[in-house]
This record gives C-alpha cells, sequence and structure tokens, in this order.
C-alpha cells in the first residue's frame, strides 16, 4: 500500500459537487459551520491558498500543509532532511499556484516520544536548504508530543495580481511547466526496491526533492487566466480547475510533456507512461490557463500547451471523459485509475 502522498492545503478545495466523498466533502461540511460573507477582497476556503488585500496595494497569500508519518513519509525509510524540503516545497508550490511569492513561514512539530534530536536537526536541514532555494524564512513555530511524527508549514506569500482556480474562460489554452508523473514513478520505484534502469536515480530524485515552480511565477504573472499546482495528479486538478471555473478542459494525450526516463520506467513495467503523467501526484508543477493571444509570450518558457478550455463542464482526454484518478487525502489507499 502506497502511504507516502502529497499534502493537500488546508484552504484547498472545498467544492461541494454532491458526488464528492471523503476529504472535499468533509472540507465541505466543516466550512459550512463557519461563518459566510467575508469581507471585500478577501479569499476563503476553496483556492490554493486564503489571500488578503495588502494595505498598500498587493495581496497577501496564506496557506499550509501538513505531513503525517506513514502518510506523507515514512520515518526510518525517507530521509529527514527530503520531508523538510517536501513539506516546505507543498507550502511554496501552493504560493506559486496564486501567482505569489514566498515570505515567511511557521512551523509545528508533533513529537513522538521515541524521536531523536539528530532526526528532527536533519529536518531543520532540509527546511533550510528550501529557506535558501525559495527564498523565504521560518520565523517561528510550536512543538507538542504527540503519537505520530507531524511537520505542519504555514506559509505567508505576496502577489501583485492573485490568480485563482475560477478565472478560465472557453478559447484559453491550458498549459504545464516541466514534465509530469515523475515523482510518483520514483516513488514506485522506492517502494518496489527493483529498477536499475537508466534514469531511475532522477525520477527517485524528482520524488525526494521536488521542486516547486518559483521561476514561472513572472510569466503566471503576466498571462494565466487560472492557476493551480499539482499535487495530486493532472486529472484531479484539472477536474478543480473545470469546477471552479465552470468549463470544460480538454486535453491531448500526446501533447503531455513526458521525461526519457519515465517513458524508459514505463516501458520496462510495459505500461503506457500516460497512466504517470495523468494521475501521478507530489509532482508540484504549474498549471494554468491564457487566452490565446499570450501564446507568443510562452514560446520561451519551459511551459508545454497541452489543450484547449470550452464551454460546459468536464475534463476530457482525446475526447473521452476522463475521470479524476488523483489522491483523496483521507482515502485507505491511492486510486490509481487507467486514463
Ligand atoms: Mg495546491
Amino acid at each position: 500500500m502506497s502511504t507516502m502522498t502529497s499534502s493537500e492545503t488546508s484552504t484547498d478545495s472545498a467544492e461541494a459537487s454532491g458526488e464528492d466523498t471523503g476529504e472535499f466533502a468533509l472540507i465541505a461540511r466543516m466550512a459550512a459551520r463557519l461563518k459566510g460573507g467575508l469581507p471585500e477582497g478577501v479569499v476563503g476556503i476553496g483556492d490554493d491558498c486564503a489571500a488578503l488585500p495588502l494595505s498598500g496595494g498587493g495581496v497577501q497569500l496564506l496557506t499550509c500543509d501538513v505531513m503525517v508519518d506513514g502518510r506523507h513519509f515514512k520515518s526510518g525509510a525517507t530521509g529527514m532532511a527530503d520531508v523538510g524540503w517536501r513539506v516546505a516545497t507543498a507550502s511554496v508550490s501552493d504560493i506559486c499556484a496564486c501567482g505569489g511569492l514566498p515570505g515567511y513561514a511557521l512551523v509545528s512539530l508533533v513529537v513522538p516520544p521515541h524521536q531523536t534530536t539528530d532526526s528532527l536537526e536533519a529536518l531543520y536541514e532540509g527546511l533550510a536548504e528550501a529557506e535558501a532555494d525559495y527564498g523565504f524564512r521560518v520565523i517561528g513555530g510550536n512543538v507538542s508530543g504527540g503519537a505520530l511524527l507531524s511537520v505542519d508549514m504555514f506559509m505567508l506569500g505576496e502577489t501583485p495580481r492573485f490568480v485563482s482556480r475560477g478565472g478560465a474562460r472557453p478559447g484559453d489554452r491550458i498549459a504545464v511547466g516541466g514534465t509530469l508523473g515523475d515523482s510518483a514513478a520514483g516513488l514506485a520505484l522506492l517502494e518496489s526496491a527493483t529498477g536499475a534502469a537508466s534514469g531511475t536515480d532522477e525520477l527517485v530524485r524528482r520524488h525526494r526533492r521536488p521542486r516547486a515552480e518559483v521561476a514561472l511565477v513572472p510569466l503566471i504573472q503576466r498571462v494565466a487566466s487560472s492557476a493551480i499546482d499539482i499535487s495530486d495528479g493532472l486529472s484531479a486538478e484539472l477536474h478543480h480547475l473545470a469546477q471552479a471555473s465552470g468549463a470544460r478542459m480538454d486535453i491531448q494525450g500526446a501533447l503531455l510533456p513526458l521525461s526519457q526516463p519515465l517513458t524508459a520506467f514505463a516501458q520496462a513495467r510495459g505500461e503506457s507512461p500516460l497512466r504517470w503523467a495523468l494521475h501521478g501526484g507530489e509532482d508540484y508543477r504549474l498549471l494554468f490557463t491564457f487566452p490565446p493571444q499570450h501564446l507568443g509570450d510562452i514560446g520561451a518558457s519551459p511551459v508545454t500547451v497541452i489543450g484547449e478550455v470550452g464551454e460546459g463542464s468536464g475534463v476530457f482526454l482525446d475526447g473521452a471523459p476522463l475521470p479524476r484518478g488523483g489522491w483523496d487525502h483521507l482515502a485507505p489507499e491511492r486510486s490509481d485509475r487507467e486514463p
């Protein structure tokens, strides 16, 4: 059973479609207990970050992510510096998905009695690497005893313009940064303890040290009509964009960006690499839409146009309905589905 996966920000996605079960239904029910009617300019539950207008102009972004031993990592098997890097990457990626750059963070730890001080120092070494790389600072936090090692990061960021999940319009193009499916393949390699195929190390590295796409933020700011980060798999995130935007997402399998190591990995297993690209989680790539007049602006960027936004609803791969095959954080195990 796969127990390691990404951590959805607590502000993510409360769409109550009536057919969602598990995580999204729970978030919707909890949100319904809260007072509605937020002040002008405040973005509440349902996007990658919550947002507040700043008095001097611009927007303050807020997000949090928790990673729990046995669920998102396995202490003893996962390097603790990697856990620190990944919890920071999850938060930074949500900030980037709203068009922002990270600023400051708080970290809360739940520490079981047997946890060694060395392992917690290693965790903070990973956090420090992420601080230096992404350009944010950890400036506080909280520690409690408890049964399972858990690491929660609360992060602040800023953006001149909040880019939501809900702005995609018919005719917009759909684009994604980097390549897809590498992290999930890396996890499968780690769990199978086999596979000396060429490129294996790169896939494992992409799982242990995924990178939030901070370099794409200026492009997102300039052209994006909507954006989300791929923490739970492309198919799941496309459904989030379609639902939030009230639009249809059409993608083409032949356009999906695949790394050479992923293609080799899938071939060796007799599988289609598309399954990994469509449903694999924790890539932390940015998925966004933009009006077609900006097609010329994205030419030099490391992004790939994979489809187009249409009238209607739902997500389609080569014209056929694409089910949401990503990760539900409350489900007992990963629900990979064939494309
Ligand atoms: Mg997200």
